[in-house]
């Protein structure tokens, strides 16, 4: 009565479960995020958990049981090798995992955040841009896919066009805030958070440069990003800002 399915999915991470097995957490391509059980897959010898490794492309032939699913055979398909030798690349790539891990729901597939988690390993493994960039150009897409894209054309506040100069990145409002309406924001009502912490910087300033290249992320894929020209300075901006809005719009 078992039923039986294949599915190629991203292994995002596991641990151990009971005495000898893993519990495998997946982002499949057409069933969305999974917990799966592999039975033995603690054993030394386990063929099964070679094929298992977090942060690889594999296919899974599922088997489903009462209490859980189980992968009951694995073949990896893409293993990242190049990214799997750079900690900084691990990394980006393991903040990700967490991310999905974190914020979207059992079983509920969306091939576009599939599509996006591989792009992001096949970029971490070309290494053209660097593991930061990756990581934050990943977290605004993942976000965008989760209906949280920022606004980054019009104030947030009133409504008019962006213009270059004295922008602020408004973690609460989803967007930016123009200098005009930034300096009558002290009569405006202060926009509570469920994260304390982080009340005290409920904006921050963006540069033109970081608003333009934030916007490209959002309208292209991780191929044509690659040409992107940022200095270290960029990118520590845009990978505060976007750690930061992550924070308010997750939680
Ligand atoms: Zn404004």
């Amino acid at each position: 009565m078992d039923e039986t399915y294949l599915t190629e999915a991203i292994i995002l991470n596991r641990q151990p479960f009971r005495e000898d097995d893993l519990q495998i957490t997946v982002y499949s391509r057409d069933r969305g995020k999974l917990f799966l059980v592999a039975r033995g897959g603690r054993k030394a010898k386990s063929k099964l958990a070679a094929h298992l490794e977090p942060l690889c492309r594999t296919e899974i032939m599922v088997v489903r049981g009462r209490r859980y699913d189980y992968a009951g055979s694995a073949v990896s398909a893409d293993c990242f090798g190049l990214l799997k030798s750079d900690l900084e690349k691990i990394n980006a790539a393991n903040k990700a995992a967490k991310m999905i891990v974190g914020s979207v729901k059992e079983g509920v597939p969306d091939e576009g955040i599939y599509n996006l988690t591989l792009d992001l390993l096949n970029e971490l493994n070309r290494g053209k841009l660097k593991p930061t960039l990756v990581s934050a150009f990943f977290t605004l897409k993942f976000l965008s896919r989760l209906g949280l894209a920022p606004e980054l054309y019009h104030c947030v506040l009133h409504r008019e066009k962006i213009q270059p100069g004295g922008n602020r990145f408004d973690f609460a409002r989803s967007g930016i805030v123009c200098p005009k309406c930034h300096a009558s924001t002290g009569s405006l009502p202060e926009m509570s958070h469920p994260v304390p912490s982080l009340s005290k910087e409920s904006n921050l300033p963006i540069s033109d440069n970081s608003i333009k290249i934030m916007r490209l992320v959002l309208q292209q894929d991780f191929g044509q990003l690659k040409k992107i020209k940022t200095g270290v300075k960029i990118e520590q901006e845009i990978s505060s800002l976007v750690d930061k809005y992550y924070q308010y719009a997750i939680g």
